[in-house]
């Protein structure tokens, strides 16, 4: 069993290893999207590739093993993957959901799901007693994102999934910010684990995808179901790209969390910066569930500079990171979330949970962090005075 090893052994040492059928040390790419059928009555293990493909399997069963789940579901976009698992309500459910949610996510609860008769409560899930306040009989899902995009706040997943337990429902954490080699949400009681694969896991901003990892195999066939049904399944070159960036997961996280780290201090110590949010500093209101929850903080964090005139001045300056949406490339990522990632949430609701006009979220990738901070020193030295 591959699972004797560490996490990082695993990322290369597991049952895909290599091809039983050649030896090849690469997953095969199967392009094919129907399969021949010996028998008339009984078919083989696939017939058609939406329903089932050798290739997307291979990743799928990579990403269980990783979240330590019983199935995973490779999905066209982590969208895809996120609005297939909330198809597992029906009319009239209820949703209780972190407020500084993905703008996509948001858009997808605020704008789809309540067409269809869901509906949905946002709150600051850091904060339990809001929770329990938001609690309706006919509450069914709690959607957590944690660290939350892109304030980073950090919500108990255990304490959460304790909640849900209670009434009877179920727990979907979005683990794109961490991956499964810094927080496992499976085993601190989620149902259902979430990733856009196109950020950390494949890591090199050249595709897009969404995986899904659920614990319990009852459920697991509920949401093969629904992968089935709705169909927004993942191409086989991309799955395969995806299980190419996984094998460097651990190196390349390794790297980005420390020089993270760096940088937070950097703009701590900063005095044109006026707030740092990362769960790695220890004034972080809740560094001690993200030290006990996972082993460290990631490789996003946010900052907010002192004011417009400050951000104007750094971003025209900023030479290294790509100014971009996204995040978990081997290149680092500025974004600007209210124009880039909750661009589609109302500016009043933005201003509400704290994302500000001045605020930017740094994506760390692989480059040397003195680099870095050098190029930001320089960005904020331009500011006059
Ligand atoms: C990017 C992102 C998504 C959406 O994933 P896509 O692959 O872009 O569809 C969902 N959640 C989080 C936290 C993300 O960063």
């Amino acid at each position: 069993m591959s699972n004797q090893y560490t996490f990082q052994t695993n990322l290369l040492h597991n049952k895909h290893k290599f091809d039983p059928a050649t030896g090849g040390v690469s997953v095969p790419i199967q392009h094919a999207s129907t399969f021949h059928q010996h028998d008339i009555d009984t078919f083989g293990k696939y017939d058609y590739s939406r329903s089932g493909n050798p290739t997307r399997e291979a990743l799928e069963e990579v990403i269980a093993e990783l979240e330590e789940g019983c199935r995973g579901f490779a999905f066209s976009s982590g969208m895809a993957a996120i609005s297939t698992a909330f198809l597992l309500l029906s009319k009239d459910d209820h949703v209780v959901i972190s407020e500084d949610v993905y703008g996509g996510t948001f858009r997808m609860v605020s704008q789809v799901l309540t067409r269809f008769g869901i509906s949905h409560t946002f709150v600051d899930m850091t904060d339990l007693e809001a929770i329990k306040q938001a609690i309706q009989p006919n509450t069914k899902l709690f959607y957590v994102e944690t660290p939350s995009n892109p304030l980073l706040k950090v919500t108990d997943i255990k304490a959460v999934s304790d909640l849900a337990k209670e009434i009877g429902a179920l727990t979907f954490v979005d683990n794109t910010f961490l991956t499964p080699a810094i927080q496992k949400p499976l085993t601190l009681g989620a149902d259902i684990v979430l990733h856009s694969a196109t950020k950390f896991l494949s890591g090199h901003s050249d595709v897009v995808a969404g995986l899904a990892v659920v614990k319990d195999p009852i459920l697991a066939e509920r949401l093969y179901f629904l992968q089935n049904s709705f169909g927004a399944v993942l191409g086989v070159q991309d799955a395969w790209l995806v299980l190419r960036g996984l094998k460097t997961l651990h190196v390349r996280l390794e790297h980005s969390v420390q020089a993270a780290e760096k940088l937070a201090n950097f703009f701590k110590d900063h005095p044109l910066v006026s707030k740092v949010y990362y769960p790695g500093l220890a004034d972080h209101p809740q560094y001690d569930i993200q030290q006990a929850q996972a082993s460290s903080a990631g490789a996003v964090l946010s900052f907010d500079l002192k004011n417009e005139a400050v951000f104007r001045t750094f971003v025209e300056n900023v030479k290294i990171p790509v100014f971009a949406v996204s995040l978990g490339a081997v290149e680092s990522i500025l974004s600007y979330p209210a124009k880039m990632s909750h661009a589609a949430m109302p500016e009043k609701e933005r201003a509400q949970r704290g994302i500000t006009n001045s605020l930017l979220r740094l994506s760390v990738g692989l480059e040397n962090p003195e680099d870095l901070i050098k190029d930001f020193s320089d960005a904020l030295n331009k500011v006059k005075q």
